[in-house]
């Protein structure tokens, strides 16, 4: 499709395409009370659809494969899957519950180049509390066992009212299950539809005015005595974004505005649904449109509706960018890290 101008703005087909997230299905086995893919997930991707992609993302310059879900694990072929896009280079990214972690710790080190696994609590009742399943000691054995396959995952907690007061004590657990990195990002609660929402949102997770000054202090409490966390990297926000939380709960409460966001994420990236919808970002969806596997990717990223879809986010029309908990911004240099493959491998995957 050619360039055409719409509201003296340039709208420009999608040229390349560094980062593709690829939701391999929308069930789940844990129970989280901010999320319904547990409720409503009943899709899988198939390993045919996947192989069909393969030229897409050749075309598109596509560097990296975000591979999440639902739980992503719980797929049947997810080695096969993942052994595909590997051997065509493609350098993979698991974001996991990690409740079988363990269980496939070796293939998942040997597939995969970067795990996150979302870790909400620093103890079983509070784990319990969030994710509403009986599984914080599987998940850290799980931790453990993919870092001694090689592979040091990076811990991700969704920050909410059963946990903000914790933040120091989750630093100290990441470090002593050996992970990478750790980070914080906020609940979403202004999203209808994300996380397999059907009803819009009701769980009362976020933080209450009466909270606010805990978490500020914790906060500081923060900076204060893991500095040296701050500045590795372990913790991977800066101190200034940790504070964006506080102002996010803050808004939340009616207190403040929210947090300004800068996102070019449906600039370089997209998400591939386990129905196969192609949407520009994990927050809004995209046009209706047949499935991946009756479409090529660049069509439907350069179909009309959805280049409208970009311009509106890019100028800022959208709701969900307002109260987004997730935004991105990659330059050019990130964007080319992530365009870049890996020299292919024709390693046998499916050995446990
Ligand atoms: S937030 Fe993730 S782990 Fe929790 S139910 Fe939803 S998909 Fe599953
Ligand atoms: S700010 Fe959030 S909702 Fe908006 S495009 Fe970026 S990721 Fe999507």
């Amino acid at each position: 499709m050619a360039a055409r101008v719409q509201d003296g703005v340039m709208q420009s087909p999608v040229r390349a395409l560094p980062l593709v997230t690829l939701h391999l299905t929308d069930r789940c086995n844990s129970r989280c009370v901010a999320c319904d893919y547990w409720r409503n997930g009943e899709r899988d991707v198939s390993l045919e659809s996947v192989a069909r992609l393969l030229p897409d993302l050749a075309r598109l310059g596509t560097g990296t494969v975000l591979i999440s879900g639902g739980e992503p694990l719980l797929h049947r072929e997810w080695v096969e899957i993942a052994a595909l896009l590997r051997q065509e280079g493609l350098r993979l990214w698991l974001v996991t519950s990690g409740l079988s972690l363990k269980k496939h710790a070796v293939r998942v080190a040997r597939l995969f180049e970067s795990v996150t696994v979302s870790l909400d609590g620093t103890d079983p009742p509070m784990y319990g509390a969030v994710r509403g399943i009986d599984a914080f000691d599987v998940v850290c054995d799980g931790i453990r066992a993919v870092a001694s396959a090689g592979v040091a995952a990076g811990v991700r907690v969704t920050v909410q009212r059963a946990n903000f007061a914790a933040l120091p004590d989750f630093v100290d657990l990441a470090r002593t299950l050996h992970a990478r990195q750790v980070s914080f990002l906020a609940a979403d609660l202004a999203n209808p539809h994300a996380f397999g929402r059907r009803a819009g949102f009701a769980a009362d997770v976020a933080l209450r005015p009466d909270d606010l000054p805990l978490f500020a202090a914790t906060l500081d409490a923060l900076e204060r005595d893991h500095a040296a966390d701050f500045h590795s990297g372990f913790i991977e926000e800066s101190p200034r974004k940790m504070r964006r939380l506080l102002a996010y709960y803050t808004a939340v409460c009616g207190l403040g505005d929210y947090p300004s966001v800068r996102c070019n994420a449906p600039e370089f990236s997209a998400v591939i649904g386990a129905d196969g919808r192609i949407s520009p970002c994990f927050f809004i969806a995209g046009p209706e449109q047949p499935a991946a596997a009756q479409t090529s990717l660049p069509a439907a990223l350069d179909e009309a509706a959805m280049i409208d879809l970009r311009r509106d986010i890019r100028a800022g029309r959208r709701p969900e960018c307002r109260t987004c908990v997730c935004s991105l911004w990659r330059d050019v240099d990130e964007r080319r890290d992530l365009g870049t493959r890996s020299p292919p491998s024709a390693a046998s995957w499916g050995v446990a």
